[in-house]
């Protein structure tokens, strides 16, 4: 059977899933986008996930032309027709079909996307035995220029430091900011443990509120850890004793080495495998059904 994607509510066969090539979220990468996971058939902070979607459109005077009760019973139905369980979804809203110029006062029709499918992950001994990043060249989008909390469609800034990354040999590259402070990964929050203190860079260091980061926050706070949400340096991550990064796709997965530094003993630390099991617990009993 093949997969089904929805479309404004409809649902089409993958191959047949298109839009016009004079949509604006093509043309210009005018457009909001969410990425989410199901676990056992439901959705993990699906609440969260379209609030930031809105959020992001209503950033962009975008006008998503569908409630928000909708949209989440759109996924889930998407889901369901699917017959999939443990997903990757993504979200897409694009301005719609337009004419050749930037105006979005030409274009009409937004397009409400929902592909679910399977999920690619990092490979199990990265888990195990951490991820090595590099600090790419590439800084984080300006925040007077493309605030890096609008979940945009024109991801080139993350891609970009991606492409440094992977040249590097690296899956994951972190990103700093126009002030040369720690922003985030190219899809990841980062976070560090000095002393048993957990640390992050700050909103306004110029990141992604992730859903992921938040969660592992509370959770950290609720067993009695300190988390300190400030700005950063990279010396913070070359002289931390643990280094993890958050995400929809990777949970929370340790990084060992930054720009050829073995960060602490060159190993994943134990509050950052401790984590990485307590979030894995925390996704899998909340989508219990
Ligand atoms: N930062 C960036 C730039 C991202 O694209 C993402 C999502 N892939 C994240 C952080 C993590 O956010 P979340 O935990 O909500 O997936």
């Amino acid at each position: 059977m093949s997969l089904k994607v929805s479309i404004n509510g409809k649902l089409f066969d993958k191959a047949d899933a298109k839009i016009s090539v004079y949509d604006h979220g093509l043309l210009y990468g005018d457009g909001v986008f969410e990425g989410l996971r199901s676990y056992n058939g439901k959705v993990f902070r699906l609440e969260d996930h379209i609030d930031r979607l809105y959020a992001s459109a209503r950033a962009i005077h975008l006008e998503i032309p569908m409630a928000r009760s909708e949209l989440a019973e759109a996924v889930v139905e998407t889901l369901k027709v699917n017959d999939l369980t443990d997903a990757y979804i993504r979200l897409v809203v694009t301005r719609g079909a337009g004419s050749l110029g930037l105006d979005p006062r030409r274009t009409s029709d937004p397009q409400v996307i929902i592909i679910t499918d399977t999920i690619s992950l990092y490979p199990d001994e990265l888990y195990e035995h951490g991820l090595k990043i590099i600090t790419s060249g590439t800084i984080r989008n300006h925040p007077a220029a493309l605030n890096p909390r609008i979940k945009s469609l024109n991801y080139l800034n993350n891609i970009l430091a991606k492409i440094e990354g992977t040249n590097a040999g690296c899956l994951e590259a972190l990103m700093l900011n126009h002030q040369g402070h720690v922003a985030e990964c190219t899809g990841d929050n980062i976070f560090i443990v000095l002393k048993g203190v957990i640390h992050t860079p700050s909103v306004d260091s110029g990141i992604l509120e992730g859903i992921t980061r938040q969660a592992v926050i509370d959770l950290a706070r609720e067993i009695g850890l300190t988390v300190i949400e400030r700005t950063m340096d990279r010396h913070d991550i070359y002289t931390a004793d643990e280094c993890f990064l958050t995400g929809t796709a990777a949970e929370v997965i340790p990084v060992i080495d930054c720009d050829a530094r073995p960060i602490g003993d060159g190993h994943p630390g134990p509050i950052t495998k401790d984590l990485h099991h307590r979030f894995h617990a925390l996704v899998r009993g909340e989508t219990r059904s």
